[in-house]
């Protein structure tokens, strides 16, 4: 299966893929962990000039970055483990791209779908977990941060626009989804998100 974790920059996505890859490491069952921007090394090297808060690009180019990373990502990396058994959980997928590319910078989602069509070819996560804080929340854990990347320098109009993105994506793709209110106790999170999995995988 290929499951994908998103949300709003510090919702917890990152810390909840362990308990994720945990789980599928008891369970003896073959995975990969990847993530996007990058999981592969030309996708890790857009990655590194897409959060360079040096990095001057637009929001087109941004958006078609981000889908060039993805075209390898999948090529080489997603598309054969699947075709070998092997399970796919990635840090991001193009939901991120629907929700900061699209609800952040604006970009119409007629237009990415358009690329999703064609770079994905009707390849989708099986599962997608949309962990959900409060704005507050989000902007709060980002500031705790060392560094801030090229997208956390935004102001907190662009997430709320980015989370957002998340709901309406959820609202129009319910079967794919689950929405967790990641703004909780980290083991109640984590106990959601092995649920999803687990009522996933018993499918
Ligand atoms: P980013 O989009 O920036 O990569 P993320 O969604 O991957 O963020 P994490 O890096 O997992 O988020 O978590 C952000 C910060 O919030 C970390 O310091 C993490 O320890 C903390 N954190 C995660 N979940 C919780 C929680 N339930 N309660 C309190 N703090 C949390
Ligand atoms: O560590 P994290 O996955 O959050 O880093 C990726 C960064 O790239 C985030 O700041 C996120 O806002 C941004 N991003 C984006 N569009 C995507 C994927 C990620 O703006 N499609
Ligand atoms: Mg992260």
């Amino acid at each position: 299966v290929f499951i994908s974790l998103d949300g709003i920059d510090g919702a917890g996505k990152t810390t909840h893929l362990n308990a994720i890859q945990t789980w599928f490491t008891e369970q003896n069952m073959p995975f990969i962990m990847t993530r996007e921007p990058g999981g592969t090394p030309l996708g890790e090297q857009l990655r590194s000039l897409l959060l360079d808060p040096k990095t001057q690009v637009s929001n087109e180019t941004e958006c078609l970055l981000m889908f060039a990373a993805r075209q390898q990502h999948l090529q080489d990396v997603i598309v054969p483990a699947l075709q070998q058994g092997t399970h796919v959980i990635s840090d991001r997928f193009t939901d991120a791209t629907f929700a900061y590319q699209g609800g952040g910078r604006g970009l119409p989602w007629e237009k990415i779908a358009q690329l999703e069509q064609w770079v994905q070819n009707g390849i989708q996560p099986d599962l997608t977990i949309i962990l959900d804080v409060p704005l507050d929340v989000s902007l709060e854990r980002i500031e705790r941060s060392r560094e801030k990347d090229r997208f956390e320098q935004e102001q907190s109009a662009f997430f709320q626009r980015v989370r957002e993105a998340y709901h309406a994506r959820v609202a129009a793709h319910p079967e794919r989804y689950v929405i967790i209110n990641a703004h909780r106790e980290r083991e109640e999170v984590k106990a959601d998100v092995i649920a999803a999995v687990n009522r996933l995988m018993q499918n």
